[in-house]
């Protein structure tokens, strides 16, 4: 039966990739409804293409020139706006597959709204579960929702576990969790030329292409940060089971160490494609237009430990996930407006980790008991991050 699929972030890396994938399979897939925050001309010629029923603007003023235009063209797709709407797309009753894909923490509701009606969740959005941890993970196991990650890391590790790993980890007899990352643009950068490199310089990753925040979170390593959290999180992994290894290349997705001895790892391209297919296909592979793997032209596959001094964001994110409580919500809550703030010329290069740092010294840390709990104190950091910026 054919599924049908709602794109939160439709029109960013991601959403495009995704789009790319389901275009290969109309026999399967079916664009229920796409999303995104305000950019009209990209969502509008992904609407003339897949005609869905729905699409969704979270900017309201961007809603109403979306329905002109739409209008324009005669189009019947009905445009919906706010949270609101993107919440009621992420649980249509039409939609059997939610991706993901909004970036940040503006993510939380409308995925959290597609986990509680059930529906297969692919998930691109870590932020989300890293605010949201237990409370997302009971959510899904209560709706019965089927969690595919989609950040490639996480669907390599994915598939390297067996079938069985809701078990537990020790049970299923994984020792580790060796989790890949490239180490970003800076990995070789001389720590004194840190401070002046550009916003252009942190978004040139050497071999993904990504959205601007995802790839600052790359360069200063927050990114594997918040993959480990993620990774915890999806594989109630204890902070001991996961490791972070830094491989240049990027072709060893991630890998799980078992008992034995054995180390099992998935390679393939760095082209999201790849997880975004398996998580569409999952249990079937499908094609994903990821052309195959020359590991002879690739000649060396590289691995070393992770520099905690030259990237602090990486023990901000370990420390904060073992304090547990709020503390991975207050840490992703301050890297987003530091992000921004070295995105819009604020802030060096090398104050991210400070902001982030300050923040978490500020806000105390609370039980989240609920949603409105991680919300709350997601807004208090964001306040604590913008006055230490003098916002
Ligand atoms: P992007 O910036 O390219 O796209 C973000 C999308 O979210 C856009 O469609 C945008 O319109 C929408 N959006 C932004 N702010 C919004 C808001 N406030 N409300 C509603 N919609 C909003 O980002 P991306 O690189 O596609 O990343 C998306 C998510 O996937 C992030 O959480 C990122 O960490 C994760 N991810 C991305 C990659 C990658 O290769 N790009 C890999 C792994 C994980
Ligand atoms: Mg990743």
């Amino acid at each position: 039966m054919i599924k049908g699929i709602t794109i939160l972030g439709a029109t960013g890396s991601i959403g495009v990739s995704t789009l790319d994938v389901v275009a290969r399979h109309p026999d399967r897939f079916k664009v229920v409804a796409l999303t995104a925050n305000r950019n009209v001309k990209g969502i509008l010629e992904q609407i003339q293409q897949v005609n869905p029923t729905y699409a969704v603007m979270k900017d309201p003023q961007a809603a109403a020139t979306l329905r002109e235009n739409l209008a324009d063209i005669g189009s019947k797709t009905v445009v919906l706006e706010g949270v609101e709407g993107l919440c009621q797309v992420a649980a249509l009753d039409e939609v059997d597959y939610l991706m993901a894909a909004i970036v940040g923490a503006a993510g939380l509701l409308p995925t959290m709204a597609g986990v509680k009606a059930g529906k297969r969740i692919l998930l691109a959005n870590k932020e989300a579960l890293v605010m949201s941890g237990a409370l997302f993970m009971d959510a899904v196991k209560a709706s019965g929702a089927e969690l595919l990650p989609i950040d490639s890391e996480h669907n390599a590790i994915f598939q390297c576990l067996p079938a069985t790993h809701a078990v537990g980890l020790e049970a299923s007899g994984v020792a580790r969790i060796l989790l890949t990352g490239s180490g970003g643009p800076f990995r070789a950068t001389p720590i004194q030329d840190l401070s002046q490199v550009t916003p252009e310089q942190a978004c040139a990753h050497p071999n993904w292409s990504m959205g601007r925040k995802i790839s600052v979170d790359s360069a200063t390593m927050m990114n594997k940060g918040l993959e480990y959290i993620e990774a915890c999180w999806l594989f109630n992994a204890s902070t001991d089971q996961v490791e972070v290894v830094v491989h240049p290349q990027s072709v060893v997705h991630s890998m799980v160490e078992y008992i034995d001895g054995s180390v099992i790892a998935q390679l393939g391209h760095p082209d999201m494609r790849t997880p975004i297919a398996y998580g569409l296909g999952w249990p079937d592979r499908i094609e994903s237009g990821v052309p195959l793997l020359d590991l002879v032209k690739h000649g060396q596959l590289n691995f070393e430990a992770p520099d905690e001094t030259r990237f602090p964001c990486l023990r901000l994110a370990r420390e904060a996930m073992q304090s547990g409580d709020t503390a991975s919500v207050i840490l992703n809550a301050a890297n987003e407006v530091a992000v921004d703030a070295f995105l819009s010329g604020q802030i060096p290069f090398t104050r991210i980790a400070g902001v982030i740092e300050d923040t978490l010294s500020q806000v105390s840390l609370m039980k989240p008991t609920d949603l409105d709990v991680v919300i709350g104190s997601d807004e208090q950091a964001r306040c604590h991050a913008k006055q230490l910026l003098g916002k």
